[in-house]
């Protein structure tokens, strides 16, 4: 049997970064996930404005942002018109390099192990964490960064209640100009004309030499519109965008189409002593709102800056300690925000009542001022070096 203080289950964002924190820390930890390297996989594909500060928070923003490409201006267009250009931070990676750029900060002092967990057991005390190939770790605590599986919850007897099913679905694909060497902006955010196009916004951003799209929408996925997607992506997004051509000039789609379904769904039971869940094994957030990144820095960065090392410092691992977590005030207003968020931008794009045809309007209008003062301003813009949540993540999702 081998022996720690932290297992940590699952390595992808938020498990190595919490690996990373506590290594670093001088924490003893082992993490544990099946693959050597994380697979290509359509997630967050871009960090920006609050994410960047909780990613510093954690001590790993250098090395991680080193392996992304900012975009520095991004253009906003709506009706086939841009309303406005402006400074941004976002910084465009694929998922699978963010996580191994997370895993290569990992400290030697923790060790990987490339396997399953296949059985919990947890106490006030110790934990018992048995991997596929049988060998047992007995740790203080186990953090639970499975993400989406649902493996390991039944031996737990954690539930997981579903909120919104199919809430949004994520389309990435990468984009390349016709008879031109560039596309014409450093980032695209489109809005739709129509709330019956059922589509939240499209985003084209830099990944090195790539222009990356991630188009979000909510349609059930049997809808016949993905189909088309696939088959005709070009005449799809130009019957969606009528004056898309106008800013992009001709594109066509390259390489794969990704399309992915994200259900909202939360935990029950997760208060226990011997393990805290953090990032999408906790709760989901919506792509479209762009919070899951601000779910899983949070989370990690609380518990390892502030809790772990607290309740290491006395015996014992009983439900009072793992409460403190759950009941942070930091991770309960990030949680709440991210759902809000998540139901906000649904109604915002697609609501028919005349209180959000009316906030359609009054984004629009905004976002056309903003454009002229920005134009008129426009020696003095600068990116701000920190953004309020709200106003940064509008930034983000348009
Ligand atoms: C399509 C899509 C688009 C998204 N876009 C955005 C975005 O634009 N902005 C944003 O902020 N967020 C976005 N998100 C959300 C964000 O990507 C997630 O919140 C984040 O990836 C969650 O990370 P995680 O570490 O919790 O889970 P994961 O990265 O899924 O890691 C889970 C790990 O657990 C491992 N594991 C599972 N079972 C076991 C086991 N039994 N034993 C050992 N290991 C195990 C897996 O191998 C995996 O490595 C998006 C999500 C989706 C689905």
């Amino acid at each position: 049997m081998r022996y720690t203080d932290i297992a940590i289950i699952g390595g992808g964002l938020a498990g190595s970064t919490a690996a990373a924190m506590l290594g670093r820390a001088g924490i003893p930890a082992i993490l544990i996930d099946p693959h050597t390297t994380y697979p290509p996989d359509l997630r967050c594909e871009k960090l920006g404005g609050t994410q960047l500060e909780t990613l510093r928070k954690t001590g790993l923003a250098d090395e991680t942002l080193r392996a992304t490409t900012i975009d520095g201006e991004v253009w906003e267009a709506r009706f086939g018109y841009v309303v406005t250009k402006k400074p941004s931070d976002q910084h465009g990676v694929m998922y699978d390099t963010l996580v191994n750029t997370m895993r290569a900060q990992i400290p030697s002092s923790v060790e990987t192990l490339y396997t399953k967990v296949v059985e919990v057991a947890t106490s006030d005390e110790r934990q018992r964490v048995v991997l596929a190939d049988g060998e047992t770790i007995s740790a203080r605590l186990i953090v639970l960064a499975n993400g989406l599986s649902i493996s390991l919850r039944h031996l737990l007897g954690l539930g997981r209640r579903i909120i919104s099913e199919c809430h949004s679905v994520t389309l990435g694909f990468d984009v390349v100009p016709v008879d031109r060497p560039t596309l014409p902006f450093p980032a695209l955010t489109y809005w739709p004309k129509r709330s019956t196009d059922r589509m939240a916004y499209l985003t084209l951003f830099p990944i090195g030499n790539t222009m990356r799209a991630n188009m979000m929408v909510y349609r059930p996925m049997d809808d016949i519109w993905f189909r088309e997607f696939r088959e005709n992506p070009e005449a799809t997004m130009r019957a969606m965008m009528p004056g898309l051509d106008r800013m992009t000039g001709g594109f066509k789609v390259s390489g794969p189409i990704k399309i992915r379904p994200a259900d909202l769904y939360v935990t029950e039971n997760y208060r226990q002593a011997g393990v805290v869940l953090v990032g999408d094994a906790f709760a989901t957030s919506c792509p479209a709102a762009g919070t899951g990144t601000d779910k899983v820095f949070t989370d990690v960065e609380r518990l390892c800056n502030v809790h772990i090392p607290n309740w290491l410092a006395t015996e014992g691992m009983d439900r009072i300690k793992i409460d403190m977590f759950y009941d942070d005030p930091v991770k309960t207003e990030c949680d709440a925000w991210s759902t809000a968020k998540a139901w906000h931008l649904r109604s915002l794009s697609i609501d028919n009542g005349p209180t959000w045809r009316a906030r359609r309007w009054a984004r629009f209008i905004g976002r056309l001022a903003q454009g002229m003062m920005g134009l008129k301003n426009k020696p003095e813009t600068r990116i701000p070096a920190s953004l309020p949540r709200q106003e940064s993540h509008e930034g983000r999702i348009a």
